[in-house]
């Protein structure tokens, strides 16, 4: 992308949409209808290893663990096939492995924090900040904004301190890992 961009540049383009819009006066854009979540709540135990299997993330890991505490078992070609059947995932000849295609990231972000929540898995991390905010969140789906400044860190950690204290008025596993460790 050009970084600069010239005045006859922009006056040409903004000709160009005004023709289009001349041409076809009856076409507005379509009103794109609202996407329903994908459903996770039939999966089965092994469905949702499978699925966690195939996600990367910072919490996966943890989670995968706790679901593998309550099973001595393991998901077979059949548990993703059956993702594969809801259009969740492919098999890939190249690496032999199936990966998440389409709604099945979402669903997987989804049930990732479904099972936080449940498990009481609360990992933290820093994303989504901006110029003048650190964000900080949750695998639980908490987030959170803190000013940047001479006491950020300080600010990140009372910020995750509160999260974790209100969180786990159940007792659960807690874990409070910053960004990269
Ligand atoms: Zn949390």
């Amino acid at each position: 992308m050009p970084s600069r961009i010239s005045i006859s540049q922009l006056q040409n383009a903004s000709r160009s949409i005004e023709a289009l819009r001349q041409l076809f006066p009856e076409v507005s854009p379509p009103a794109l209808p609202p996407v329903p979540p994908p459903d996770i709540s039939d999966l089965t135990h092994m469905q949702k290893i499978a699925l966690m299997q195939m996600w990367e993330s910072h919490a996966a890991r943890a989670v995968i663990a706790a679901l593998k505490a309550e099973v001595q078992d393991k998901p077979s070609f059949l548990d993703y096939r059956a993702l594969a059947d809801r259009g969740w995932c492919e098999h890939r000849r190249a690496d032999g492995w199936h990966h998440l295609i389409g709604y099945g990231l979402e669903a997987a972000r989804l049930l990732e924090r479904k099972l936080c929540v449940e498990y009481g898995l609360h990992l933290t991390r820093e994303s989504g900040g901006d110029r003048f905010n650190v964000g900080v969140s949750c695998s639980c789906g908490w987030h959170t904004n803190v000013r940047k400044g001479r006491s950020t860190q300080s600010g990140i950690s009372q910020a995750i301190g509160r999260h974790l204290r209100s969180a786990n008025g159940l007792a659960g596993i807690v874990k409070a890992v910053k960004a990269g460790s």
